[in-house]
């Protein structure tokens, strides 16, 4: 008789991280599918119901943090050569400038002014000091014509120009894809399954409790021996000593078919400027100074662009009850009318909100945790930020080595280890 030792690897959240996670699991040369036993729970009724199915998808080599920047981005290279990832979730390189503009009151003449209650914009923390510092000034490329040229003031590329140093996916059919790919080498994806309780001992994780959502019964797994906590900005709820938590963010998606750009925006708009839509609501909120929304063409025909962050809304105890505001997503559309007369043109396929992951320490955001806990076979791997698309698949491979080989290969990630904070 052969005595098997079984790894019940369970992994909460079936966002990006949790999906990479699985796929890279099953793709571990150590993973046997007669040993081991590899389930995904997700709480909402479908995978990717958070960020990663809402997100802009960009990946780029100057994102943060540079211990597992590099690894995540050759990954995604490698998976979309494998995996025909091109046409499956429109893997692409695509080159990522920064424009300004400055935008009259003739232009916007129809727009209604009223008395000055401005709000500052606050910037995604992608736009931050480290990445402006990586722009070259350069002339607005030919191939970017869908943007109102008598606007642009200035236009500079991100990181070496002409180089290959930025890409994207669309990351919910690559949440998805990685998920499938997970079934399909063994693992067993659950969805509607809420995380309620991790149980542990000293010696050790036991199992978890989920509550079945299509039952309203509570469920048990037992005899597990490594959980992996992936639940984004619900982390600090499955596991509160994580700190991390949700920040709201507005998107919306175009159905518009243009030139492979991802451009970060700097426009100002005229002193007085109240969007249309907030006008006829009798609101005179305005922006007195300059917004920022990210515009990033995507394949399958698609723009998606994204706005402030916002503080309104608490996290919701779900990915689907995620609410969002609808005058929110109509400033979006309204600052890019002002600088792009084809997106202004062009019909909107979604308005949404998603959370982003933060690790909060001391009130400043921390970088990602990912790795061992202070309990032996409790796993975090969450509080990617703005990032968590572009860092999936490092921070999935990292996550295998480490339940496979007892340590990180792959890349140095010391720096993220939970046990700095105690978690
Ligand atoms: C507007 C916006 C634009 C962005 N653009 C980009 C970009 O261009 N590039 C980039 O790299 N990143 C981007 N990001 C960041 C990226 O979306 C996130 O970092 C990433 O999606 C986080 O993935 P996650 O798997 O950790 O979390 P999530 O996608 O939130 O997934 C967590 C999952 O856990 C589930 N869950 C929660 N609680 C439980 C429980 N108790 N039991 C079971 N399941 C549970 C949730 O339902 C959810 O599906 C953007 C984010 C926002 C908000």
């Amino acid at each position: 008789m052969r005595l098997h030792q079984v790894l019940m690897a369970r992994g909460i959240g079936g966002g990006i991280i949790g999906c990479t996670t699985a796929y890279y699991l099953t793709r571990h040369p150590k993973f046997d599918p007669a040993l081991h036993v590899i389930t995904l729970l997700e709480a909402a009724p479908s995978l990717a119901s958070g960020a990663s199915g809402k997100a802009g998808g960009l990946l780029a080599l100057w994102a943060h943090p540079s211990s597992i920047v590099p690894l995540s981005y050759k990954l995604h290279a490698e998976l979309a050569a494998e995996h025909n990832g091109a046409q499956k979730w429109g893997y692409r390189k695509l080159t990522c400038g920064a424009i300004e503009a400055t935008v009259s009151s003739k232009k916007i003449e129809q727009l209604q002014s009223s008395k000055d209650d401005g709000k500052a914009w606050e910037k995604l923390p992608k736009q931050d000091a480290a990445a402006k510092e990586l722009l070259s000034s350069s002339q607005v490329p030919e191939g970017l014509d869908w943007f109102d040229r008598d606007v642009i003031n200035g236009y500079a590329e991100m990181g070496v120009p002409g180089s290959t140093e930025t890409a994207q996916v669309h990351p919910y059919h690559f949440t998805t894809s990685m998920a499938e790919l997970a079934r399909s080498g063994g693992a067993d994806t659950r969805t509607n399954a809420k995380v309620t309780k991790i149980k542990s001992s000293a010696n050790g994780v036991q199992g978890v409790e989920y509550l079945d959502r299509e039952t309203n019964e509570t469920k048990e797994i037992g005899d597990v021996t490594d959980i992996i906590v992936a639940a984004g900005p619900w982390t600090g709820r499955v596991l509160p000593r994580a700190k991390v938590e949700g920040l709201r963010a507005h998107s919306v998606v175009y159905d518009a078919d243009v030139s492979p750009f991802a451009i970060f925006t700097d426009i100002e708009l005229p002193s007085g400027f109240v969007p249309e839509h907030r006008a006829k609501m009798g609101q005179k909120r305005k922006h007195k100074g300059r917004v920022d929304p990210e515009i990033y063409a995507r394949p399958f025909g698609e723009v998606y662009a994204c706005g402030e962050p916002d503080t309104a809304v608490a996290l919701p105890d779900t990915a689907e009850q995620v609410e969002f505001d609808e005058a929110q997503c109509d400033d979006i559309i309204s600052y890019i009318s002002t600088v792009s007369p084809v997106l202004g043109a062009a019909p909107i396929k979604a308005k949404q909100a998603c959370y982003l992951p933060q690790h909060m320490r001391f009130g400043q955001e921390s970088g990602p945790l990912i790795g061992q806990t202070t309990v032996p076979g409790l796993w975090v791997a969450s509080g990617h930020t703005c990032w968590g698309i572009q860092n999936g698949p490092g921070t999935g491979k990292l996550m295998s080595e480490f339940v496979f080989d007892g340590e990180a290969k792959s890349a140095d990630i010391r720096k993220l280890d939970p046990r700095r904070f105690k978690v």
